[in-house]
C-alpha cells in the first residue's frame, strides 16, 4: 500500500524544517560546538523545578480548566500588566497553551478561513509559514533587509496588503535576526493594521531578552491596538523552561473563546505540573531572568565584535539570543558556508534560508551557549573565513 497518496496534500507539500535537516548531520558528528540551538543553555532556575516536583508530590496529576489554572492566569494577567502595560481579564481573556507554538496554531486556526492571507516578516521563525498553511491560509512574506537591521517597515508591509489580508504575525525581538522595532515604526505599522482591519498576532517570546537598556514595547500596548491583537508569550526562553512547554495567548473574549474551542478539542489543557512551575516562575523568577539576560548580553558583545573583526558584517542586535551575520563576502552560499564550517572546524550554525529565502547570504548563530565555547567557536570560524578567502 502506498500511503503517500493518503497524506493530506497541504501537509505533504510542506517542506521539512531546514534546521532539522542540518542538525541530523550535526548529531552524527563528534565534538561539535553548536551555535545552532534556539534554546537557553541554562537549567531552569531551581525553585521553578522544585515547584514542579512539589506539584507531583501534592498529587496535582489531573486535568486543569481548559483555559489553565486560575492562579496561573491571574499571575499572567499581573505580569503582562506590569511588564507590557496591557490589561487582560484572567477569567475570559487568557488561555494557557502548550508553548507559544500551540498559541500560534490556535490563533491561526481560530482566525483563518481557506485562502485568507496571513502576512509575516521574513526571515522569521521556521514555523510561521507552515503554521499558516496548516490552517489553510495563504502565507505572504514581507521582506526585511540587512540594510534596515531587519526591521519591518510599514512601507514594505503596505506593498503586500491586499483585500484578502486578514492577519499580521510579528516577532520582535526576532528569531533569527535579533531585530527590534523602533516605537515610531511600530506606530506606523499599527496605523496600517487599523486602516486595513488586520488582526495582529504578536509573538513576544524574546521580549525579556533586550539589551543596552532598550525598552521593549509590544504593538498590543499602542493606543487602539489591544482589541485587534493576540498577545502570545511563554516561559521557554526568558525562564529557560523550553521542556515545560508552557505558553499563553491573551486576546479579547471573542477571540479567546474561539481559540479555546480549538484547544479544548485538540489539547484539553496544558500540563498541570508545568503550570504549577510557571506560577513559581512568575512569583520568584525575575532575578534569575535578569542574571541570564546579563550573561546573554556579554556573549552578544563578544560574538558581534568577533564576527565583524573576521569580516562577516553583523549589526548589533538589541534582543533575543541570535546574530545573523552576512557571509556573502566569502563567495559561499549560506548552506555551503555552514556545511564546510561544520566539516572542517566542527562549528554548527544554521544556514539563513532555513528562515525563508530572504535569509540567503546569512547564517544564524545562537549565543545561548557558554562564553568559553563561543570563544573557541569564533576562533575556529575566523580561521575558516581566512582559509576560504585565500
Ligand atoms: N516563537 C518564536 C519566535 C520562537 O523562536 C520559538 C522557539 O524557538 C517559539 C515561538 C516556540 O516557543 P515555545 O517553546 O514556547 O513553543
Amino acid at each position: 500500500m502506498t500511503l503517500n497518496k493518503h497524506i493530506a496534500t497541504h501537509v505533504r507539500d510542506i517542506p521539512r524544517s531546514g534546521i532539522r535537516d542540518f542538525f541530523e548531520i550535526v548529531q552524527s558528528m563528534k565534538d561539535v560546538i553548536s551555535l545552532g540551538i534556539g534554546e537557553p543553555d541554562f537549567h531552569t532556575p531551581w525553585r521553578i523545578r522544585e515547584a514542579a516536583i512539589y506539584s507531583l508530590e501534592r498529587g496535582h496529576t489531573g486535568y486543569t480548566s481548559n483555559l489553565g489554572l486560575p492562579k496561573l492566569r491571574e499571575g499572567i494577567a499581573g505580569y503582562v500588566a506590569k511588564n507590557f502595560g496591557i490589561q487582560y481579564d484572567p477569567k475570559t481573556e487568557i488561555i494557557v497553551t502548550v508553548g507559544v507554538s500551540e498559541a500560534i496554531d490556535l490563533a491561526l486556526r481560530a482566525l483563518v478561513n481557506p485562502g485568507d492571507e496571513v502576512l509575516y516578516h521574513e526571515p522569521c521563525y521556521v514555523s510561521y509559514s507552515p503554521s499558516v498553511v496548516l490552517a489553510h491560509g495563504k502565507p505572504v512574506a514581507v521582506p526585511t533587509l540587512a540594510a534596515d537591521n531587519f526591521r519591518l517597515t510599514a512601507q514594505e508591509l503596505a506593498k503586500k496588503i491586499t483585500p484578502q489580508s486578514k492577519v499580521l504575525m510579528m516577532n520582535f525581538p526576532c528569531n533569527p535576526t535579533g531585530a527590534t522595532q523602533s516605537l515610531e515604526e511600530l506606530g506606523k505599522i499599527a496605523k496600517l493594521c487599523e486602516q486595513h482591519d488586520l488582526v495582529v498576532l504578536t509573538d513576544e517570546i524574546y521580549s525579556e531578552l533586550t539589551y543596552d537598556g532598550a525598552e521593549h514595547t509590544s504593538i498590543a500596548s499602542l493606543p487602539g491596538m489591544r482589541d485587534r491583537c493576540v498577545f502570545l508569550h511563554g516561559f521557554s526562553k526568558a525562564f529557560a523552561m523550553t521542556g515545560f512547554r508552557i505558553g499563553y495567548a491573551c486576546a479579547p473574549p471573542i477571540l479567546t473563546e474561539a481559540m479555546m474551542k480549538v484547544h479544548q478539542y485538540a489539547i484539553l489543557c496544558a500540563n498541570t505540573m508545568a503550570q504549577d512551575a510557571a506560577i513559581e516562575a512568575l512569583e520568584s523568577g525575575a532575578n534569575d531572568v535578569a542574571a541570564m539576560r546579563k550573561q546573554y548580553e556579554a556573549r552578544r558583545n563578544f560574538i558581534v565584535t568577533s564576527l565583524n573583526d573576521m569580516g562577516l558584517p553583523c549589526f548589533r542586535p538589541h534582543g533575543a539570543f541570535y546574530v545573523f551575520p552576512d557571509i556573502r563576502g566569502t563567495g559561499l552560499s549560506s548552506r555551503e558556508f555552514s556545511l564546510r564550517l561544520l566539516e572542517t572546524k566542527q562549528v554548527a550554525c544554521v544556514p539563513g534560508p532555513a528562515f525563508g529565502p530572504g535569509g540567503e547570504g546569512h547564517i544564524r548563530c545562537s549565543y545561548a551557549t557558554g562564553l568559553d565555547q563561543i570563544k573557541v567557536a569564533m576562533k575556529r570560524m575566523a580561521e575558516f573565513v581566512a582559509e576560504v578567502r585565500k
